[in-house]
């Protein structure tokens, strides 16, 4: 197999066109399948203005309540382009919007491969350029083949975007940057353990540096070891090879030394087996995307520096895998990790906030504005909000209504958990400084997210994102797989429209 990277070089690559003004019979008949988009109330003026409008009118009277799209049918021109309409509410929530442009975008996809045509109509300006970046959005995700290793290659889906009907053309570089990396995540989230092993993820991080001008510096098991990251090392002790790696990406728009703005954290479980408390075989089935957030987190940086923004990035990733065999971490063992605390071990499938906590503490020495990780962490957060929501917590509790907001303006939707103080007595250790987790009792979302706290510098504000969404089947919001990349739309939504860049207090 040649490089990962290089055999994915055309995939999603689809050409967007955008048409200002009424559409003409010639623009729709170049479309093989056109969305309209009209709102819940529809202005009678709308009719005169699409193709046999007296004939969809009829037809919108007849709808069935409720289906998405309300009405399928086809353009009397040469090409019989195939007329999907539906409505939304003109206060639709981003997350409405964007689960609208997956339904409307899946109905275009049932039938022949070809052009979609996207006309929001009947909107005002603004509204109508806030529908399209999420319709947009919906195709561009669909657009993008995850891996696959059949002996027949798949045929690409979506031959071009046309949107037509625009009062203004729209801006849809920050569009293009967010599914850019949302593909990214999912793809590198998906793609098969035994071809995504340590070495190979490594190697492929090493080459996406280079195509991106980011620096790579790996800290490999001899290094970690001299440095005396003890609790990554628990759980990289059960591999068979020493590939396991803390790998670090910088992004330096400007001076190559500055001091970083931001630090993503990612945890990157290739496989999950749970260790010496094995999984059962459905909990370790998909163990595969444990490695999910470090994906999240490589996906974000690569939004990053697609938008060109002018904050120097850091991003880690903790990267190894999870196994059994005589020289795997088991229960009761005390381990000290890169801060000095010890650590007694409860329960070897908590390897993720092993893994994460040297990581932590790495990411806090370059005492970064914010640091944020992401982490497909516990079932606990899963039981809490289900795969709808992931998890968010922080050592900044006043910050929740803005990291909620941020969930509901992206579309991409979060819940805080408080973590730290009380919860701590859960966490008291006979032995050590402190407990991996509770041996029983619920809430290992909390207890995951206060544990993690132990290892991040208090004075430096930081997120975690337990990424219970990084799954969800038949996929969420914009995205139509069961592995949704959760956490791009949501992080750039936090860094620029919430302004975490530069002004990480929020006062
Ligand atoms: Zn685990």
């Amino acid at each position: 197999m040649g490089s990962l990277l290089a055999d994915n070089k055309k995939n999603g690559q689809v050409r967007i066109t955008q048409y200002t003004g009424l559409p003409g019979k010639q623009t729709i008949a170049g479309i093989d399948h056109l969305l309209l988009v009209l709102p819940a109330k529809i202005p009678a003026a709308v009719w005169g203005k699409i193709p046999q409008g007296s004939k969809v009118q009829a037809l919108m009277r007849r709808k069935a309540p409720g289906k998405l799209p309300a009405i399928s049918t086809r353009v009397n021109n040469k090409r019989q382009t195939a007329l999907h309409v539906g409505t939304l509410d003109a206060h639709a929530s981003a997350f409405e919007a964007l689960t609208f442009g997956r339904k409307m975008v899946a109905a275009a996809l049932s039938e022949k491969a070809g052009t979609i045509g996207i006309w929001v109509l009947g909107f005002d300006t603004e509204m109508q350029g806030w529908i399209v970046e999420r319709v947009t959005a919906a195709a561009l995700a669909a657009a993008w083949s995850m891996p696959a290793f059949k002996s027949t290659p798949r045929a690409e889906k979506i031959k071009g975007i046309k949107i037509i009907g625009l009062d203004q053309a729209a801006d849809l570089s920050r569009e293009l940057a967010e599914a850019e990396g949302n593909n990214l995540a999912r793809w590198l989230t998906a793609l098969p353990p035994n071809i995504l092993d340590a070495t190979s993820y490594v190697a492929l991080l090493r080459e996406l540096s280079k195509e991106k001008g980011w620096q790579f510096r790996k800290y490999g098991v001899r290094e970690l070891e001299k440095m005396g990251a003890g609790a990554f090392l628990a759980v990289a002790q059960g591999n068979a090879d020493d590939s396991a790696a803390i790998v670090r990406l910088r992004y330096r728009p400007g001076s190559k030394t500055a001091r970083p703005v931001l630090s993503l954290v990612g945890k990157g479980i290739i496989f999950d087996t749970g260790g010496t408390n094995l999984k059962q075989f459905m909990s370790m089935l998909d163990m595969h995307i444990d490695m999910g957030g470090s994906a999240v987190a490589v996906a974000i940086l690569s939004t990053i520096t697609r938008m060109r923004r002018s904050e120097a990035v850091d991003c880690w990733l903790a990267i190894t895998e999870n196994r059994t065999g005589p020289t795997a971490y088991k229960s009761q063992d005390v381990v000290t990790a890169l801060n000095g605390k010890t650590i007694q071990t409860i329960h070897t499938d908590a390897e993720g906030r092993m893994a994460l906590a040297d990581t932590l503490v790495l990411a806090s020495k370059d005492k970064p504005d914010l640091i944020i990780d992401y982490a497909t962490l516990t079932g606990a957060c899963m039981t809490a909000i289900t795969t709808r929501y992931s998890g968010v917590f922080t050592n900044r509790p006043h910050w929740h209504p803005i990291l909620k907001r941020s969930g509901r303006d992206s579309g991409e939707r979060v819940w805080p958990f408080p973590i730290g103080g009380d919860f701590m007595d859960d966490l008291k250790s006979d032995t050590a400084d402190l407990q991996q987790c509770a041996p029983n009792g619920g809430g290992d979302h909390i207890l995951a997210g206060s544990f993690l706290n132990e290892f991040v510098d208090k004075k430096i504000p930081w997120v975690h994102v337990d990424l219970s969404a990084c799954k969800h089947k038949g996929g969420l919001a914009h995205v139509a797989t069961d592995i949704t990349g959760f956490g791009v739309r949501y992080t750039m939504n936090l860094l620029i429209d919430k302004n975490a860049f530069g002004d990480a207090d929020w006062k």
